[in-house]
């Protein structure tokens, strides 16, 4: 492996996380890529060992570790070339209802989530002809006596098929009738398994890489109104809060990878003999593989600063978002260069470099694409000119 330029953090949890993911290598994930299965097993693994529960305070069942110990996680989960993609929104999705749930709805869900007994990996805020902007979701909750009556479609809702619950954002007060386009959006906890066939039909896409997404259609699907977190028409406010934990998380995953494709360039560029040899004698073999430990090196600090300060309940919003997308960047170039490393035999499946070059190429789209975070740091932090 090569050498973390950090002393990282969390030195314990970062080897058990290895130790588990040794039992599930590459043979594991590239059959499941090629049936697009969900990867169960390396679920109800990461869950037994308390691996998904650790942002859950300790009074709710959890380990109330924070932020930094779940980068941790997620990185070695990549760094060993599985995926955390299936299982990682089961970390932080339950963080609406930690912060905006009622007593009532936190002591019926959060044990029952750190326990791994009722998964909330399903989170259902982006829609076909919406796209980024969120406040033009047509998704629609209509209080009809004690329960709201949904109508609507959202697309890419990942994990819906392997979730018990999901937060759905949905706008309670049209946009035009709102006092801001942010107004008038509310925040749903559905539950999954009532609704699939009593109004809610789930359509999984099938993608470039194993994700399990879906698309949602919503045919006058109640919901008790009882499961309305927080207050109505302040679901948009909700739903920001969450984004921080998962940018930094899905940084900490692109981390991972980066360190992956630093790991095996450096493997194979020592052991492949051309021209009588090794080609990583080659400083145009090195320097690619040299750039990109500078490069996810610098991008790994940020995911720390990011997930320090969201740690310590201070404002991150920028950093979690530089931190995503300096990590994206990186592992995105470290998996160009790790294919480019391996010649012809970084195309072939049994050596995981293009399964994994496939599944880090998401990060710059999703969960926010880069195009918006240098929006967000152009307007927000440099006070340019704002364009939409
Ligand atoms: C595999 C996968 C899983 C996902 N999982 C989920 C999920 O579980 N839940 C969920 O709610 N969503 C999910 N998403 C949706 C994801 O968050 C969005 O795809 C992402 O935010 C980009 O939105 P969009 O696809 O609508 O792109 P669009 O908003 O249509 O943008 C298209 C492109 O145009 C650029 N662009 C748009 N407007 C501007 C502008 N003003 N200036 C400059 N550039 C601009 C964007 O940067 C982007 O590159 C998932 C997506 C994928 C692909």
């Amino acid at each position: 492996m090569a050498i973390d330029s950090r002393d990282p953090s969390f030195p314990e949890i970062r080897e058990a996380v290895r130790k588990l993911c040794a039992d599930f290598p590459g043979a594991y994930w590239r059959a499941l890529d090629r049936d697009r299965a969900y990867p169960s097993a390396f679920v109800a693994a990461l869950t037994q060992a308390g691996y998904l529960s650790v942002l859950i305070p300790e009074e709710f069942g959890g380990s109330g570790l924070g932020l930094g110990a779940a980068t941790a996680v997620l990185e070695e989960v990549h760094r060993s070339g599985c995926n955390g993609g299936a299982a990682h929104a089961q970390m932080y999705t339950m963080g609406t209802i930690l912060r905006h749930g009622s007593p009532a709805q936190k002591a019926a869900y959060l044990p029952k989530i750190a326990a791994g007994e009722l998964r909330l990996q399903a989170f259902g805020v982006t829609e076909p002809t919406a796209g980024t902007d969120t406040t033009r979701i047509a998704t629609f909750a209509k209080r009809v006596g004690d329960a709201y009556v949904v109508k609507g479609q959202k697309i890419w809702i990942s994990r819906a098929e392997h979730s018990d619950l999901m937060v759905l954002l949905c706008r309670t007060t049209p946009r035009d009738e709102a006092k801001k386009p942010s107004d008038g959006m509310s925040v749903l906890l559905v539950d999954m398994k009532q609704a699939v066939g009593n109004g809610l039909t789930i359509r999984p896409i099938r993608t470039m890489l194993n994700h399990a997404t879906t698309e949602l259609f919503f045919d006058d699907l109640h919901v008790p109104a009882e499961n309305l977190l927080g207050e109505e028409g302040q679901g948009f406010k909700y739903i920001l809060d969450g984004m921080n934990a998962e940018r930094i998380l899905i940084a900490s995953e692109c981390i991972g990878d980066g360190r992956f494709f630093i790991d095996r360039a450096c493997a194979y560029a020592k052991d492949r003999q051309v021209f009588g040899r090794a080609i990583g004698q080659n400083q145009g073999v090195q320097f690619p593989i040299a750039r990109s430990y500078v490069q996810v090196s610098a991008a790994a600090l940020m995911v720390d600063q990011a997930a320090a300060l969201f740690d310590a309940g201070r404002p991150c919003g920028t950093e979690a978002n530089m931190a995503k997308m300096l990590a994206s960047e990186a592992s995105w170039y470290a998996a160009d260069q790790c294919l480019q490393t391996h010649g012809g035999f970084g195309f072939a499946e049994e050596y995981d470099i293009e399964r994994k070059f496939r599944e880090t190429r998401l990060y710059q789209v999703a969960p926010i694409s880069t195009n918006l975070i240098l929006s967000h740091v152009a307007t927000h932090v440099l006070g340019l000119p704002k364009s939409f």
